[in-house]
């Protein structure tokens, strides 16, 4: 059992403090303490009685959060952020700068277990999903240095569906108006396309954004490139994502990783095309960013140009993502890269 505290969400802390015989008012104490205000300790959330600390204490409850162990300037202003946590299991999360606002991307888990041969965190091997607190605690950490964050993104390491309830409570916790009350409008979840979870989702109280990594217009490039592709066909994922939508009516990202010669010739656009048609989708094209051992190439950039140009012209709307943060492998899919690095 998490006996973090700051891995409840606030209904469970209102069931907590029943639980204790404690009035409803106690959890908004101890919610607004622990994510607004960042208490660090029990005991110091002062407005609760010093015997409701004391059990909650003798109960083997704490409030622990993750280390910072190093930050990372990239000249174009991203900053990488490396986390320790209780277990020694490192994490990475990044700040990008977009005008005035700041976004960040948080990590699930450590390690991820789905292996997509182009991403270096799918090289490393899987330790552990992150509990609800270790996720929150990253925005929390960022926060101390780079003010406010007005975004966040679940696309660092880690599968983020395949973590669904402590991604779910982090979720909560970051929307919940007593704590950092961040629009859920402006929370995006990246998934490699698990579709079960997609459709449990669907049927959430929360609706963050949904952002898919496709990444390949049928399945014969998607199982070269992604294991996941072997245990879920796209048709199975596009049944799942149809049905998501039907119940949500929200549109949905397609992220597509632009491979040199695998994925990116006019052809596979256009069967990308024929791919999305039944879905309400905006397709962002990414980069692919190298790391040690990577066995692909980038697309040259009149390749992605051109790519990009076919979806347009179909109706699709297409935004084509370049490298952020290269100098310290802070972009998509090279989170962890560096200890791969170190392993060779
Ligand atoms: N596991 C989730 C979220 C983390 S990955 C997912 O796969 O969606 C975040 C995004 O970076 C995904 O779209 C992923 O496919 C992409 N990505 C992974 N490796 C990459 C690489 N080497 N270059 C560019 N994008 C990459
Ligand atoms: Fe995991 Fe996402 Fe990387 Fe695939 S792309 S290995 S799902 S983190």
């Amino acid at each position: 059992m998490d006996n973090n505290l700051k891995s409840k969400t606030y209904d469970e802390l209102i069931e907590l403090a029943a639980a204790c015989g404690q009035k409803a008012f106690t959890a908004k104490y101890l919610f607004t303490f622990i994510h607004q205000k960042d208490a660090a300790d029990i005991q110091d959330i002062t407005p609760l009685s010093k015997a409701f600390r004391q059990k909650l204490t003798d109960d083997g409850y704490t409030i622990s959060g993750i280390e910072l162990l190093e930050k990372h300037d990239d000249p174009d202003g991203t900053i990488k952020f490396v986390f320790e946590l209780a277990d020694s299991a490192r994490i990475e999360a990044v700040r990008l700068k977009d005008g005035k606002r700041n976004t960040l991307c948080i990590s699930t888990q450590a390690g991820c277990r789905m292996g997509c041969k182009f991403c270096a965190t799918g090289q490393l091997k899987f330790q552990r999903n992150l509990t609800a607190a270790e996720i929150v605690d990253q925005l929390y950490q960022v926060e101390k240095y780079c003010g406010k964050i007005h975004n966040v993104v679940y696309m660092g390491m880690g599968e983020p569906l395949d973590n669904f309830d402590n991604v779910m409570a982090s979720v909560s916790i970051l929307n919940d108006e007593n704590g950092r009350n961040i629009g859920i409008r402006h929370i995006t979840l990246s998934t490699c396309g698990l579709p079960q979870q997609i459709r449990q989702l669907s049927t959430s109280p929360l609706q963050p954004r949904l952002a898919i990594s496709l990444h390949a217009p049928n399945d014969t490039i998607r199982k070269e490139i992604m294991r996941v592709a072997a245990k879920h066909s796209l048709h199975d994922l596009m049944t799942a994502l149809k049905s998501y939508q039907s119940v949500t009516n929200k549109r949905i990202t397609m992220e597509y990783c632009m491979i040199d010669t695998i994925n990116d010739q006019v052809h596979h656009a256009k069967e990308l095309i024929r791919l999305l048609r039944p879905l309400k989708v905006n397709v962002n094209l990414i980069e692919l960013n190298p790391f040690a051992g990577c066995p692909y190439a980038t697309s040259s950039n009149n390749q992605i140009r051109r790519f990009a140009q076919t979806l347009t012209d179909a109706g699709i709307e297409t935004v084509i993502r370049f490298k952020r943060g290269q100098t310290i492998k802070a972009a998509c899919g090279q989170l962890g890269a560096t200890w791969l690095k170190d392993k060779e």
